[in-house]
């Protein structure tokens, strides 16, 4: 566990009952578990947007492969397009 200063959170209940069998269900404390969260969502956010080869549509690079199949599924991406290489 860190070392450092600590603050209170105040949260619903509800919601503190979730977070609490999340956390005991990956064995985490409650502030690793908040870690785990906050750095899920940061990465989020910084991943890298593209657009489809196809249709346009914007969309986060790791959407990409499924909307492909989905969307397009018998058509193949131009052969000049590469794909995003993150
Ligand atoms: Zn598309």
């Amino acid at each position: 566990m860190p070392r450092g200063r600590w603050a209170s959170l105040t949260v619903r209940l509800d919601l503190y009952e979730r977070l609490r069998s999340l956390a005991a269900s990956r064995g985490a404390t409650m502030d690793e578990l908040l870690r785990q969260l906050v750095g899920s969502v940061e990465a989020e956010r910084s991943e890298a947007w593209t657009r489809c080869p196809l249709c346009g549509a914007r969309l986060k690079a790791s959407r990409l492969e499924r909307h492909l199949e989905r969307v397009h599924p018998r058509r193949q991406p131009p052969a000049s397009w590469q794909p995003p290489s993150s």
